[in-house]
C-alpha cells in the first residue's frame, strides 16, 4: 500500500500516526493511507515566508509566468498516468479525469498568459498601478497614486476531495502570479492525484525552494499560526468554511480569507423556449452534463431547475428519457459513463439528502437507494442514480432551495415564467455560484439578470444566438470570476488578473509628483 506523505520544508515527510485510508470508490479497494501527524508547521511557514516569499517576490511577472508556464508542460508530460490515478481514486470516467487534470494544467497555461500580458505593460515592475495618478489638493505637485504589492506572507490553500488537481493548481496559478509561497492541503480522501503531482513537479527541480509545500492529512495547528500578511484560500463545505474562518487569531490579526462553499446552482427556461427547439434540448442537455459529469459533485452544478407550468412535463420527459441511457459503474469497465460519488461519506450524505427531498418533491426517477455498479464486486462500490426529482410549490419547496445534494441530483421547479418569478426562486438559495437562464426574449433575460445577478458569482445567458459556441454553465473559466455571494462562501478566484488581488495590498501613494510619478506611475490602465 501507498503511504502518502507531505512535502515540507524541502523534504518528503512521513506522518507518524493516525493514519486515514484512501480507496477506490468503484470498488471499496485501499489504495493508500496518509497521516501527517507529526508534522512541524511553524517550520513549514518560516521556510514559506524566509525562503518561498523573497525567492517569488524577485521574480518579475514574466519570471512567474514562465515558471508557470513549464509547470503546466512538466504536469502534461505525466498527464496519462495522472488520468489513471483519478479514475482509480476518483471514480472518475476517463472524461471525468480529463475535467480535473486538464483543467489543473490549462489554468496554469492560462495563469502563464495572463502573466505574460502583465508583464508587456508593467516590464520589469513588481507591483501592480490601480488607476492614474491625480492631483490631491490645489496644487498640481501633490498628488496621490494607488498600488497594488504583494504581501510578503504565505497562502494555505485548503481544497475540497471532488478536485484534487484542478482545485489545487487553480488556486496555485495565481498565487505564484502574484508572488506568494503556497502550502496546500487537498482533501485526504482524493489526495493521492495531488501528491503524484507535486512529487513530479518537486522531482523536475523547477519550483523555486521554498514557494510550493503540501500537506497530505490534517494542518495540526498550521491555521492558527497564521498572521497578518497570511491567506486562507478553502474550498469545501460551508460548515468547514465557517468552521475555519473563526479561527482563533484570525479575527485579531486579520488573517485573509475565501470561502468557496456549497451552493444551490440553478437553470431557468423562459417562456419563450419550445420544448423541442434547438435551445431547449440544449438547456436539457446542459442539465444531464451536470448531474453524471464528476457524478455531480460539482460545486457549479446545476441542483434545481426552474421551468415554466406549460413546459414541465416536456422536461420531464426529457430527462427521464436521456438519464434512462447512463450506465452507472466502475468507469474501467467499458461502456460506463457515470462513476461512483467519491466516498463512503458521500454516499451516505447523497442519499440521505435525496430523502430529505423527497419529503417535499416527488421522485420521477432514480431514489434514495444505493444501486449495483456495473463492473464492481457484488454489495462493494458508492454508487447513485440518477435522480430527478418534481416540486409543486416553488416557495415552499422545503429542502430544495436550502439543501446542496452533491451528487447526480436535481429538482424540477415549475414557476409561472416571469422574470421576476424565476429571479426569486434563484434567491432562495442565499447565495449561489452558478446559474444560466435560456431564453430568445431579450427584455425577458435583461429582467431575470438585474433581479438574479445579486445572488450570483456568474450568470450564463444562453440564447439561440450563442448556444452552439457557449461552454456548460459548470464549466469554470479562468478569465472568469468563481465564488458566489451568502452560502457559496462570498469568496471569489480567478477572473484573470482579478484573481491577483486577494494576494497583494493596495496602498495609497500621496507625495510629491516628481518622485510618484517616476517610481510609481505610468500605468497605462488599471487592473481590470
Ligand atoms: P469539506 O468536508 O468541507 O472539506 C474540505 C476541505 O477542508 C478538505 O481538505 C478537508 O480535509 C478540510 N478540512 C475539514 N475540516 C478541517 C479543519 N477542521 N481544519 C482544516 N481543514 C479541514 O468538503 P468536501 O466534502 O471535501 O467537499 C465537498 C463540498 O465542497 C461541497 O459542499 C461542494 O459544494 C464544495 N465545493 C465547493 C467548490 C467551490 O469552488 N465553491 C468547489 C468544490 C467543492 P480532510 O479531507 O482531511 O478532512
Amino acid at each position: 500500500m501507498i503511504r502518502l506523505t507531505s512535502y515540507l520544508v524541502s523534504r518528503w515527510f512521513v506522518g507518524s500516526g493516525r493514519f486515514v485510508t484512501l480507496v477506490d470508490p468503484s470498488t471499496e479497494e485501499i489504495l493508500a493511507e496518509a497521516s501527517s501527524e507529526g508534522a512541524d508547521f511553524g517550520a513549514a511557514l518560516d521556510h514559506a515566508r524566509q525562503v518561498g516569499s523573497p525567492a517569488l517576490r524577485a521574480l518579475s511577472f514574466a519570471e512567474r509566468a514562465l515558471l508557470l508556464k513549464d509547470m503546466a508542460v512538466i504536469l502534461h508530460a505525466n498527464r496519462e498516468e495522472f488520468l489513471d490515478i483519478a479514475q482509480k481514486n476518483g471514480g472518475n470516467t476517463r472524461g471525468d479525469a480529463k475535467f480535473d487534470v486538464d483543467g489543473a494544467i490549462g489554468t496554469l497555461a492560462a495563469y502563464a498568459t495572463f502573466g505574460e500580458a502583465l508583464a508587456r505593460r508593467v516590464g520589469d515592475r513588481r507591483f501592480l498601478t490601480d488607476g492614474d495618478m491625480f492631483p490631491l489638493t490645489r496644487s498640481p505637485r501633490f498628488v496621490g497614486q494607488h498600488v497594488w504589492v504583494p504581501r510578503t506572507g504565505v497562502a494555505v490553500h485548503i481544497n475540497a476531495f471532488n478536485f484534487p488537481a484542478w482545485g489545487t493548481f487553480e488556486k496555485a496559478a495565481v498565487a505564484l502570479l502574484a508572488g506568494i509561497p503556497i502550502i496546500s492541503k487537498p482533501a485526504t480522501a482524493t489526495a493521492l492525484l495531488t501528491w503524484r503531482m507535486t512529487q513530479v513537479l518537486v522531482a523536475s527541480g523547477r519550483l523555486p525552494e521554498g514557494c510550493f509545500q503540501l500537506v497530505v492529512g490534517s494542518t495540526g495547528d498550521l491555521l492558527s499560526r497564521l498572521g497578518p500578511q497570511d491567506h486562507l484560500a478553502f474550498t469545501g463545505s460551508n460548515a468547514t468554511g465557517s468552521l475555519l474562518r473563526g479561527t482563533p487569531g484570525f479575527a485579531s490579526r486579520s488573517v485573509r480569507v475565501t470561502v468557496e462553499a456549497d451552493s444551490l446552482n440553478a437553470t431557468v427556461s423562459g417562456p419563450d423556449v419550445e420544448p423541442g427547439s434547438d435551445l431547449w434540448n440544449t438547456f436539457v442537455r446542459n442539465i444531464v452534463t451536470d448531474m453524471t459529469q464528476k457524478t455531480g459533485q460539482k460545486c457549479t452544478a446545476i441542483r434545481r431547475v426552474f421551468v415554466p407550468e406549460a413546459h414541465a412535463d416536456a422536461l420531464q420527459e426529457a430527462l427521464v428519457d436521456a438519464l434512462a441511457g447512463v450506465v452507472v459503474g466502475n468507469p474501467l469497465t467499458p461502456g460506463v459513463t457515470m462513476g461512483p460519488v467519491s466516498t463512503a461519506s458521500q454516499l451516505k450524505d447523497a442519499l440521505a439528502g435525496i430523502g430529505a427531498l423527497s419529503e417535499h418533491a416527488t421522485v420521477v426517477c432514480g431514489g434514495a437507494e444505493r444501486v449495483a455498479g456495473r463492473g464492481a464486486p457484488d454489495g462493494k462500490g458508492y454508487y447513485v442514480a440518477p435522480t430527478v426529482l418534481r416540486a409543486t410549490d416553488p416557495k415552499n419547496a422545503g429542502p430544495v432551495h436550502d439543501l446542496e445534494v452533491f451528487g447526480p441530483v436535481v429538482t424540477i421547479v415549475p414557476y409561472d415564467g416571469t422574470a421576476e418569478s424565476a429571479a426569486d426562486l434563484v434567491a432562495l438559495g442565499q447565495g449561489s455560484l452558478v446559474a444560466s437562464a435560456v431564453s430568445d426574449d431579450r427584455a425577458w433575460v435583461e429582467r431575470f439578470a438585474l433581479g438574479a445577478a445579486p445572488s450570483l458569482g456568474r450568470l450564463l445567458l444562453l440564447s439561440s444566438k450563442v448556444a452552439d459556441q457557449a461552454t456548460a454553465p459548470g464549466l469554470v473559466l479562468p478569465s472568469m470570476v468563481h465564488g458566489g455571494p451568502g452560502r457559496a462562501g462570498g469568496g471569489e478566484e480567478l477572473g484573470g488578473e482579478r484573481g491577483l488581488l486577494f494576494y497583494m495590498q493596495r496602498t495609497a501613494l500621496q507625495g510629491d509628483s516628481a518622485v510618484i510619478g517616476k517610481a510609481f506611475a505610468v500605468a497605462k490602465e488599471p487592473v481590470s
